[in-house]
């Protein structure tokens, strides 16, 4: 069964074998994530490999999404390597202090004194323990414990309401660019962005090191979903993730579904990609089946229209990557199947003002009124794949492409699937029959089956769609 959302698979400890990669991209992942918070550039450069040979051998299409680990704020190590705090206990957050014990903790972010005031919440790894400023004394930052429980090394801290002024990219997160750039990572996602300014700054980067990524703004802050802001990070991604972790911790959990909602339909407006992100399936790190609450969760990001669902633990670091990878896309199935397809009607009011994207959607609603088998889109950068996607039409998009990174690219795409077709040579009609000849021998479409192509002319243009045709498959061969 063809699905139309896509599966983000984070890799870790416990999906670093070629034998279990093999088996979580049959089940059917999409796009794995290389988390650049853990392991070193040699880690990561060896494991885009073993992705990349896992590829060849089952024909897979699955793209690799870096992803930096930004200014997340962390406490320091302790003696013991962890404490154990009660409600009410009174601990001091010190940006001098080397060692932790039951007392204090250090900080890597030695300017948090300064961030803060008395009143203010702090929240630890991710939102399991909360203090509550009661003053700060130069680099000592005073507390006193509302919810306890273990507290281990480098845990995060987040302070309800945002506002914490550590700058976007750290001189990590630029090591890390080069190293995305080496691994020609597909997709690049930035951690804790708070405006466009934010995500131009990693694009430079990026290019600077020779990349060319999809870049993919990760909205966890609270300033990121303030009025206007998140329109201004839209206007410089090319897709952004629903970081629902960071963000429960920073506008609360209860805000977080509406937002979710919110944030994609404006993606998808904006033309832009979304990846609905952590504790999908979270109960599946320890059990082989997922519960109802997770059940209905994924399905519900289905129905919102999110490009992607990802796994976290649950592929990291998990005891079940592989039936976790099939459950979830059994669920994206079912939902996708729940709802009938009914062209947006905002369809009716979008403004095209590109030639490109005019046919894309000219496409879109053809495919949709003549309830054609397939879509086939002749696509050097993707972008007329990328419009086409934005809306839901009930018919799949294939597309084909000469260009191995926007192959790779399109494997986030909701409805899409992208094809290779190996023609160089200028002649239109060969290039369409190259085209039929890729999709009848993937089996996608068979001979007498009505197909909408686009195509840009002259051929091989990116950016130069500018031709829509409808044809029965093998009808116009010539003898
Ligand atoms: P992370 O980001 O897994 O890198 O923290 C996702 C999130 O915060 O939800
Ligand atoms: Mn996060």
């Amino acid at each position: 069964m063809i699905r139309s959302t896509k599966i983000v698979a984070t890799l870790g400890p416990a999906s670093s074998t070629p034998e279990i990669l093999e088996q979580m991209f049959r089940a059917g992942v999409d796009v794995v994530r290389v988390n650049f918070s853990h392991g070193t550039a040699e880690d990561h450069l060896k494991r885009a490999e073993m992705v990349r040979e896992v590829c060849r051998k089952t024909g897979r299409t699955v793209g690799i999404m870096g992803d930096l680990q930004g200014p997340k704020i962390r406490v320091g190590k302790f003696k013991d390597g962890k404490i154990t705090l009660k409600p009410g206990d009174a601990f001091i957050l010190d940006a001098n202090c080397e060692m932790g014990d039951q007392q204090r903790a250090g900080l890597d972010y030695k300017e948090l004194p300064q961030d803060v005031k008395a009143g203010d919440v702090l929240l630890l790894d991710d939102g399991r323990i909360e203090f509550e400023v009661e003053r700060v004394a130069g680099s000592e930052v005073h507390c006193r414990v509302h919810h306890g429980g273990t507290l281990s090394n480098n845990k995060g801290i987040n302070r309800r309401g945002g506002g914490l002024t550590a700058p976007a990219l750290t001189t990590k997160d630029m090591d890390d660019i080069r190293t995305a750039a080496a691994i020609k990572v597909d997709f690049l996602a930035v951690s804790f962005p708070k405006s466009s300014a934010d995500m131009y700054m990693a694009r430079q980067l990026l290019r600077a090191a020779g990349g060319d990524a999809f870049l993919i703004a990760k909205i966890e802050r609270a300033e990121a979903v303030a009025p206007g802001a998140l329109e201004d990070i839209m206007s410089a991604c090319d897709g952004i993730m629903v970081a629902r972790g960071d963000l429960a911790v920073e506008v609360g959990d209860a805000s977080v579904p509406a937002l979710q909602k919110r944030m994609i339909r404006l993606a998808r407006e904006h033309n832009k990609l979304t990846i609905t992100a952590t504790q999908m399936m979270e109960s599946m790190v320890s059990s082989p089946v997922p519960t109802r609450a997770e059940v209905s969760d994924v399905a519900n990001a289905v129905l919102d229209g999110t490009d992607a669902v990802m796994l976290s633990a649950e592929t990291a670091s998990g005891m079940y990557p592989v039936e976790t990878v099939t459950s979830m896309a059994r669920i994206c199935n079912t939902a996708e199947n729940s709802a009938p397809v009914t062209l947006d009607r905002e369809f009716l009011d979008r403004v095209f003002t590109r030639v490109d994207q005019s046919i894309a959607m000219a496409a879109l609603f053809t495919a949709y009124h003549l309830k054609v088998k397939a879509i086939a889109a002749l696509t050097e950068s993707g972008s007329t794949a990328l419009w086409m996607s934005r809306l839901n039409c009930g018919v799949p998009i294939y597309a084909l492409t000469t260009r191995t990174s926007t192959r790779y690219r399109c494997a986030l795409f909701r409805d899409t699937y992208p094809q290779m077709v190996n023609y160089t040579g200028t002649d239109r009609e060969e290039l369409l029959e190259e085209a039929e000849n890729v999709l009848l021998q993937a089996g996608l479409v068979q001979n007498g089956d009505l197909i909408v192509l686009t195509i840009g002319e002259p051929i091989g243009k990116a950016g130069g769609t500018n031709t829509m045709k409808i044809v029965k498959v093998g009808e116009h061969r010539r003898p």
